[in-house]
């Protein structure tokens, strides 16, 4: 779908976003189909972002985070190419003890569920469609300067035009832009560690189960993926310490799959791999504040964290979920959309639970990285033991489903 803005005058809206990404794009589709004009420009051409040779990974979505998907209406638009996460294992390399979630123990809903992120690139293209009288795209086009004014905020495009809002949204991912041109810092250090990402089929089915081993370098994920074509398929995260991973990437189809065969073990059957695969260097990167005058950060422009647990994307939803409850309130109440006491509740509230994600899953990598004795006993015996407080387990159950804390209204379950 082209959606492009195709004249070359310059643009009014009430909330302009720069980064059309996941986090970026859904905050477009539930911005505009809560009748707010919105304005969304990315770099790239979104035909490009849908292709398998752009973006190999594939995100778990928290049981939260589709509510606020099915709220605004994207779910349907992604729901056929998702796969639920009925289970979830954890396990510590050969060790014996082991975690394991079910989501029977809390109740029908799976914990999660297992999307493309070119799904679902193409599935915000697919809602965008739906709320285009009040959405403007712009894409393959990047912003260069930005007037912060009393007024209004005006983003200057590489192509001459202006973008003129009452609200900027900061959502281009961990190289921000504008919070450059805002003169927001960041804090934050390298994990020295590489995700090598892959798509293997196989012959066994997965069940909706998702493992996650903790190897020495680093944790290993075996997601489940829904098949295609008749084939049974599963995302693997491999997390491996920076500088063996170039090694590990340039080896031939044949030796990258025998490594990650024994990784994963038999229980899946023989695997083959299917498509290209992708690295990414890990680490964690926190924006010293959330908003200045009229500007406001979102997903990992505010906070980008290791993918241990799977909840990057999800905390960036939270914020849309968050952002949208605050201006679409400043809306209804006749207020501006950048009063301050608004963003600065949209700032305690998302940094909080942002920084909590941050440290847990720095304490986690930390914790499960290495291969010390005394840690790797300790760890064991914690594994076993939350495995065997129920109450306890629970718990963690329904934090990874994203469904504890100070929820926005768009993410609490319908009654
Ligand atoms: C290996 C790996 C696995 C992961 N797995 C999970 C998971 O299972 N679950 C989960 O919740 N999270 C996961 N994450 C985290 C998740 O991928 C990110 O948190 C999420 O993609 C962030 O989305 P975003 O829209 O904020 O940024 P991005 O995805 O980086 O999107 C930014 C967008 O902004 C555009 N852009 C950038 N700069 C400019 C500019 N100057 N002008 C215009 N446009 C611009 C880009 O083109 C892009 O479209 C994982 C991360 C990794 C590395």
């Amino acid at each position: 779908m082209n959606i492009v803005n195709p004249t070359k005058a310059d643009i009014e809206a009430d909330v302009a976003i720069v980064g059309a990404g996941l986090v970026g794009g859904t905050l477009a589709c539930a911005l505009a189909g809560h009748g707010v004009r919105t304005a969304v420009i990315d770099r790239l051409d979104p035909a490009a972002t849908v292709k398998t040779s752009f973006d190999g990974r594939a995100s778990a979505i928290s049981a939260s985070s589709q509510t606020l998907l099915a709220a605004i209406g994207l779910w349907p638009h992604l729901a056929p190419s998702t796969g639920p996460i009925r289970e979830i294992r954890v396990s510590d390399g050969d060790s014996p003890f082991f975690l394991h979630y079910d989501h029977a123990e809390l109740g029908p809903t799976p914990l999660g569920f297992m999307a493309e992120n070119r799904h679902y690139r193409a599935a915000v293209a697919g809602a965008m469609g739906t709320v285009r009288d009040r959405l403007t795209v712009v894409s393959g086009r990047t912003v260069q300067g930005m007037t912060n004014g009393p007024d209004d905020i005006s983003l200057s495009l590489d192509d001459g035009r202006q973008v003129r809002a009452r609200l900027a949204v900061a959502a281009e991912g961990r190289d921000s832009k504008l919070r450059e041109l805002a003169g927001i810092g960041v804090t934050g250090w390298s994990y020295a560690q590489t995700a090598i990402v892959a798509t293997v089929g196989h012959e066994r089915s997965h069940d909706g189960i998702a493992h996650e081993r903790f190897l020495p370098a680093g944790p290993f994920a075996i997601l489940p993926l829904p098949d295609e074509d008749g084939v049974h398929r599963s995302s693997l995260v491999w997390t491996e310490r920076a500088d063996a991973a170039q090694g590990y990437l340039a080896l031939d189809d044949a030796r990258f799959l025998a490594e990650i065969g024994e990784r994963v073990g038999g229980f899946l059957g023989p695997l083959r791999l299917i498509g290209p695969r992708f690295s990414h260097p890990l680490g964690l990167q926190f924006a010293a504040r959330y908003s200045k005058g009229r500007l406001v950060l979102a997903g990992d422009a505010a906070h980008g964290i290791h993918p241990i647990a799977g909840q990057g994307l999800n905390l960036g939803l939270r914020d849309v979920a968050a952002l949208t409850e605050i201006i679409t309130d400043a809306r209804d109440l006749g207020l501006d959309l950048a009063h301050p006491e608004g963003l600065s509740r949209y700032e305690r509230w998302r940094r909080a639970d942002n920084l909590v994600m941050a440290g847990v899953t720095d304490v986690l990598n930390r914790l499960f990285s290495n291969d010390i004795a005394p840690i790797r006993l300790a760890r064991d015996l914690g594994l076993a033991a939350v495995n065997r407080i129920a109450p306890l387990k629970r718990t963690f159950m329904r934090h990874a489903m994203g469904t504890v804390g100070d929820l926005p209204r768009l993410m609490r379950a319908p009654k």
